[in-house]
């Protein structure tokens, strides 16, 4: 990681951060007369690249729509229960250290991270289910446990996942995706195999059974598509997932982003909430500001962290580099159907993360990807953070959330809804042998048009775009317009991804293209 200019996101300490800023000084004094960035959207990637635009001289005004920042990482409080809308597992922490310490900052600066020990528990019974430890060396036994052998496999595949992980940080995931010859390296070329085989056949080939696969596949959901669509590759996830290990922000994830909102408010940045942004203004193919609240706001720089589609409505079409047809041919990362629920008494026989693998992934993955139905069979997952933490329910209660991943784009009613969180209800009181719902105080849903509302997502996607080897690096939307100059794009529909630690990444990668096209022009 890292790259050519101020940021030292592999980690590399404030020495050379310093040796480094001195030696870009001339972008500082070039900055000095090209400094209004307006960011449209306060997500995670815009906050980002707020962070690292402001520390570089630029005067940063960041418009966020909803009242809060943090976009598909928002919160939801009722009635003493705190849930976190979007993302709940918070892997990879050495990518949040690596972002904090570009600012030298640490995220302990800005809330508490603990070791979740069992990481996650999967059900794939009423009979059987397995908890996944808190480190690699115990879920090797846990594997050996289930199949003989399966031990030593699993050692393996993880010490190549580990050495994926460091390929793909160092010579993949902060590429801007501006040409395939990026990702060309004496590193790289050898693991090009890895991009013929899929996930699915990786984990078929190492072990006998089922169960075993399905957890080999499960990280790759969160990229946003199917293991069978996944290169080999991305075994990396499975490095992030057992020997980096799965952690918890204290309160939820939600904590952290108030901290990525505290850091960019210390860096001077402006945060504009209740803003939505109407229209880009362009003027000789150069974008020169934004409006909101039907009030025009120059900017020499325009950054949009808000879905792709939607950004390119708010130009005229003249301007806009993808067509309607583009989009609908892309293959989207699914939607999602959410339950947060204020649970008034402990649940039993579940850990903070639970995964219900007890019906085909297949099949539910036909109904995503190849045909938009709404899941029969479906896969579910639960959090239920108030196992780990006290502060986020009531005493004695429990802070409950369902997910089921569904096609972008479904029909979505509060009949549908209701006839789902029966069907769940059912699946759960009957695997984890008890009654919950008749001890439920609060019940918000949250789906499809939610997220088309919230977030002018394209379909109600909620992760973006999915990471399939057509839809990857220098395959993905690009991040500087082709049609106007001036305007840039971050965030999970641009490089490298979808997922919290990827959107933290994009910000980084967009604030350095910029640098290196003012440096171009200076
Ligand atoms: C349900 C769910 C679960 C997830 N689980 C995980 C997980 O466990 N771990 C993980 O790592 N990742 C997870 N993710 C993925 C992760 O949350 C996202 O990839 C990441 O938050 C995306 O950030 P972003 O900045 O790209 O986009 P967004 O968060 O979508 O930010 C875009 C912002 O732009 C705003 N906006 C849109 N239009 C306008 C406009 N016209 N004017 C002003 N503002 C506008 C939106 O309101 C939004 O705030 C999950 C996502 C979801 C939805």
């Amino acid at each position: 990681m890292g790259g050519p200019f101020l940021y030292h996101s592999s980690g590399t300490k404030t020495k050379k951060f310093k040796q480094r800023h001195h030696k870009y000084d001339y972008i500082r004094r070039f900055t000095n007369d090209m400094k209004q960035v307006a960011i449209i959207g306060g997500g995670i990637s815009s906050l980002s690249a707020a962070c690292y635009l402001a520390s570089q001289g630029f005067q940063v005004d960041v418009y966020e729509k909803n009242s809060t920042v943090g976009g598909r990482a928002r919160q939801y409080k009722e009635a003493g229960f705190t849930f976190d809308i979007g993302p709940t597992w918070y892997w990879m922490p050495d990518i949040f250290e690596n972002f904090f310490g570009d600012f030298n900052k640490k995220p302990s600066d800005y809330y508490q991270l603990d070791k979740l020990d069992p990481a996650y528990k999967v059900f794939f019974s009423e009979q059987d289910s397995i908890s996944i430890p808190g480190t690699a060396q115990e879920i090797i036994q846990v594997f050996e446990s289930r199949e003989k052998g399966a031990g030593r496999k699993l050692e393996k595949l993880l010490r190549s996942a580990a050495y994926n992980y460091e390929i793909a940080m160092k010579e993949f995931v902060f590429k801007p995706g501006r040409s395939p010859l990026e990702l060309v390296s004496f590193k790289t070329l050898p693991k090009a195999g890895l991009f013929l085989t899929s996930i699915s056949q990786l984990s078929a080939r190492s072990f006998k059974d089922p169960q075993l696969r399905q957890i080999i596949n499960f990280p790759v959901l969160f990229l946003g598509a199917k293991p069978s669509d996944t290169p080999a590759f991305y075994s990396f996830m499975n490095h992030a997932d057992f020997t980096m290990g799965t952690w918890y922000a204290k309160g939820g994830m939600y904590s952290f982003i108030e901290g990525l909102e505290s850091l960019a408010k210390e860096l001077g940045v402006r945060i504009h909430t209740d803003a939505p942004v109407e229209q880009i203004s362009v003027k000789g193919k150069r974008a020169t500001g934004i409006k909101t609240a039907g009030e025009w706001m120059n900017a020499d720089l325009v950054v949009s962290g808000a879905d792709y589609h939607h950004t390119e409505t708010l130009l005229e079409p003249s301007y806009r580099t993808y067509s309607e047809k583009y989009w609908e041919k892309r293959t989207f990362a699914p939607s999602a159907l959410m339950f947060f629920l204020g649970v008034d008494k402990k649940i039993q026989n579940v850990d903070h993360h639970t995964l219900f693998f007890d019906e085909s992934f297949d099949k539910h993955a036909v109904s995503i990807y190849e045909k938009p139905e709404w899941p029969e069979p479906r896969l579910f997952y639960g959090s239920i953070s108030s196992i780990t933490d006290p502060t986020v329910a009531p005493e004695g209660k429990e802070a409950v959330t369902f997910l089921i991943p569904l096609a972008p784009g479904l029909e979505d009613s509060e009949e549908i809804r209701q006839h789902y969180f029966q069907k769940i209800m059912d699946r759960f009181e009957k695997l984890t042998k008890q009654n919950i719902r008749d001890h439920i105080s609060v019940n918000k849903s949250y789906s499809v048009k939610d997220f088309t509302e919230d977030y002018n997502s394209y379909k109600g996607n909620a992760y973006g775009l999915a990471n399939i080897l057509k839809q990857t690096a220098f395959l993905r939307p690009k991040m500087k317009s082709k049609k106007v100059e001036g305007l840039y794009f971050t965030g999970q529909l641009t490089v490298p991804g979808p997922g919290v630690p990827p959107s933290l990444i994009s910000g980084n990668i967009v604030s350095k293209m910029i640098l290196k096209d003012l440096a171009k022009k200076s």
